[in-house]
């Protein structure tokens, strides 16, 4: 299997970890290429990459480069499309982070231009699914012993967020990574969701509905709770707990050492996503690479991108509404299942 040379597009927070990781950690990759519209940004990105990586300020230069095989996208989300149109067109895989764009109009759209190039192209940075922990979960759940998945209750919580933070990104930057990891928990689609708005924290600022609870039902019947509280204060804390018919599955925390010390029995929790989920970015790239050798997609892909996108402009709309909003989007494309 030859090397891959990638392509980064973006080289912000997220941008400049995946440079690092593909570039020193992973194996059967190498960055070639960095783009950013920000020209201090791509010259960082460059610096963390191989030797010899080029640096772009146009997105079809850099995708069109015949040096590069495979692009990731890590702009902010509202540039994801015209990068991810730009790889599909050219046929190359491109990996894009959460989320694949920020309309479902727009999810649409890719979804179409790949399924007119016949090829799986497309993985979405959904890196939950690679997490040890809700993996043994999917297991026990497929496993069937456990009988049908009745009630997930989950909680996102983030010590704080910084004064950009709008209540709609508790949906689309926050809860989107639970409408994704749990449709693919219970192999399942969305059918109504909606959002209750309670007491707010003193800690949110002005403009900010912090904590928000958001109710998801499947089409099977389960339902979500999930818990977004994104001041709470006291650390990145991630739980999920799956009450089936004949028992329950708790996601494991990261195993931090029980203390004992001054008449007290502590755990740390997690400060951070990039410390929480720092092995799962690592596996899910790995498995890009080696999927892309083999001209496969693995993970999530363009159509989970979208339909995730469409629960979220719900969740959304039920954010403002009070009530239950529909989720509805067609049946799954033949080309996707
Ligand atoms: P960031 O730090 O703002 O970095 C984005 C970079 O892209 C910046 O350098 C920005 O330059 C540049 N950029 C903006 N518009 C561009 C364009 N049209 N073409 C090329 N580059 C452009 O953002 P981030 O935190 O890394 O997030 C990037 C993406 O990753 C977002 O979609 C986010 O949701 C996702 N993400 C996913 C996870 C996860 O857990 N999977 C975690 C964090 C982030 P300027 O600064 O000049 O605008």
């Amino acid at each position: 299997m030859g090397t891959l040379k990638i392509g980064v597009i973006g080289c912000g927070a997220i941008g400049r970890e995946h440079i690092k990781r593909l570039s020193n950690r992973l194996t059967g990759s190498k960055v070639v290429a960095v783009m950013d519209v920000f020209e201090e940004g791509a010259k960082k990105g460059a610096a963390m990459a191989n030797e010899g990586c080029k640096v772009y300020s146009d997105i079809n230069a850099i995708v069109n480069d015949p040096d590069v095989d495979a692009l990731v996208v890590t702009t902010p989300g509202f540039a994801h499309k015209d990068a991810v149109m730009a790889a599909v067109k050219a046929g190359k895989p491109v990996f894009c982070e959460k989320p694949l764009c920020t309309t479902s109009d727009d999810c649409k759209e890719i979804v179409d231009a790949e399924m007119a190039t016949g090829k799986h192209l497309v993985q979405v940075g959904f890196m939950r699914r690679y997490d040890r922990g809700y993996k043994q979960m999917k297991e026990l759940i497929d496993g069937g012993t456990f009988g049908k998945p009745l009630v997930i209750k989950c909680t996102h919580r983030a010590i704080n967020v910084d004064d950009s933070y709008t209540t709609e990104m508790a949906v689309t930057d926050t809860a989107i990574h639970e409408i994704d990891v749990l449709h693919w928990l219970l192999g399942d689609d969305w059918k109504k969701v909606q959002v209750i708005m309670g007491e707010n924290t003193k800690n949110a600022h002005e403009g900010l509905a912090d904590p928000q609870i958001m109710i998801m039902q499947s089409k099977g019947g389960a339902t979500v709770v999930l818990e977004v509280y994104v001041n709470c204060g006291f650390g990145y804390d991630i739980n999920c707990e799956v009450v089936c018919e004949e028992g329950t599955i708790t996601l494991p925390c990261p195993s931090f050492p029980t203390v004992r010390k001054d008449c007290k029995i502590s755990t740390d929790i997690e400060q951070n996503w990039i410390l929480r989920f720092i092995d799962s970015y690592d596996v899910e790239l790995q498995d890009w690479i080696d999927s892309v050798a083999k001209g496969e997609v693995n993970g999530p892909n363009a159509w989970d991108g979208y339909i995730a996108e469409v629960t979220a402009d719900a969740l959304v709309k039920a954010q403002k509404t009070g009530t239950f909003e529909e989720v509805s989007f067609g049946d799954t494309p033949a080309f996707y299942k």
